[in-house]
């Protein structure tokens, strides 16, 4: 394969983190950029060393002039409690940070992906949801600010591969776990996985009726770097594993992995426009990619996952007894 030099914004996140790894590992030159608002060096802190890796403090909806050949474009927070914090921000990085990396893509003629979501179906009327659902999402509540943003982010990428012929990539990504999720991240999974390890409140949002669909970030990433790679097909595309599991369900099966944990499930009130089901197609997905398709089922990715933030705590109180 020809090495290339790749921008990954928001490398230093979960899934950038995990991507620039995949990226290093296939021979190529990766920047990571990254303003360290959810992220860490602590998740690219192993890729430090190699001299083909290049770590850049920068906030992408200011435009930056770098040379690169493709560009994965995932700087945004992704989890409700941080995309919420400061939501014009939110928004300003979708379509500012879009608009800045589709301007690096024209001048440098690289290839650019966008990191899309699940969100742009907002609360589905369609079960599952396929590429040509045109969604269900409030324009004016607390999810807007993601929602809409990345619903914008796709508008541009869309305009700009028929204004000037961007050769851009757009993928859909259904929630994702495994490890480098941030511990205080919010999202359920890294949830539920804390609160059993310190022996919390295991916290279900509403009844714990409402579904969601978990792909482990490996078969992701495989389905991203596919994406990146496939001539003569732009998206976009939904990535997701469609085994659908409600979030009592997922609460059950957490505990079950961790049998010494001491945690009782709680419900607390749901969140305004949760949604109800999230369910991906993927039948283009697995058309268009040569056959992709997620190989690492919720048992075995809650198991990888346990074990990253067992060990993360392990050092953690090694560092709290050395102080
Ligand atoms: P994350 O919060 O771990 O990573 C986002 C990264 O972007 C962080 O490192 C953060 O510091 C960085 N960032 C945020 N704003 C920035 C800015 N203005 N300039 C530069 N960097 C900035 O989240 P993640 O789960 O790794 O998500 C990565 C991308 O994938 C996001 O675009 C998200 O919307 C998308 N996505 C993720 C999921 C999922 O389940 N994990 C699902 C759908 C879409
Ligand atoms: N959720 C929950 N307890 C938590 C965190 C989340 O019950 O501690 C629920 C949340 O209300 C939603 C689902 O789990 O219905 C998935 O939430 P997450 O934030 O992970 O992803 P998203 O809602 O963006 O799909």
């Amino acid at each position: 394969m020809e090495k290339k030099k790749i921008l990954v914004t928001g490398g230093a996140g979960f899934l950038g983190s995990h991507l620039c790894k995949r990226l290093l590992d296939d021979g190529h030159e990766v920047v990571c950029l990254d303003n360290f608002f959810t992220g860490n060096k602590d998740n690219v802190i192993e890729l430090m060393s190699n001299p083909r890796f290049e770590l850049l403090r920068h906030d992408v909806t200011f435009p930056i002039y770098l040379e690169v050949n493709q560009i994965y474009n995932l700087a945004c927070p992704a989890s409700p409690i941080h995309y919420q914090f400061d939501p014009v921000q939110t928004t300003k990085t979708s379509v500012h940070g879009a608009i800045n990396m589709l301007g690096l893509a024209k001048r440098t003629k690289a290839r650019i992906l966008q990191a899309s979501t699940s969100e742009v179906y907002g609360d589905p009327q369609v079960h599952p949801q396929t590429e040509d659902y045109w969604g269900h999402v409030n324009p004016i509540g607390f999810r807007s600010c993601y929602d809409e943003g990345k619903r914008c982010a796709e508008t541009l990428f869309f305009d700009y591969y028929r204004q000037n012929q961007l050769d851009i990539r757009v993928v859909r990504i259904f929630n994702t776990y495994g490890p480098n999720m941030h511990p205080n991240d919010g999202r359920v999974v890294s949830n539920f996985i804390v609160q059993a390890l310190k022996n919390e409140d295991i916290t279900i949002y509403g009844d714990g009726s409402q579904t969601r669909s978990f792909q482990y970030v490996d078969d992701l990433i495989e389905g991203m770097v596919r994406m990146m790679n496939q001539d003569g097909f732009i998206g976009p595309v939904n990535l997701g594993n469609p085994h659908e599991f409600t979030i009592k369900e997922l609460a059950e099966r957490v505990l079950h992995l961790i049998p010494e944990s001491k945690s009782k499930i709680i419900y607390k009130p749901l969140p305004e426009d949760d949604p109800l089901q999230r369910q991906p197609d993927i039948t283009l997905a697995k058309t268009k990619l040569d056959g992709w398709d997620p190989k690492i089922q919720l048992e075995e990715g809650l198991a990888r996952t346990i074990g990253y933030f067992r060990e993360y705590f392990e050092k953690d109180e090694k560092k709290v007894a050395s102080c």
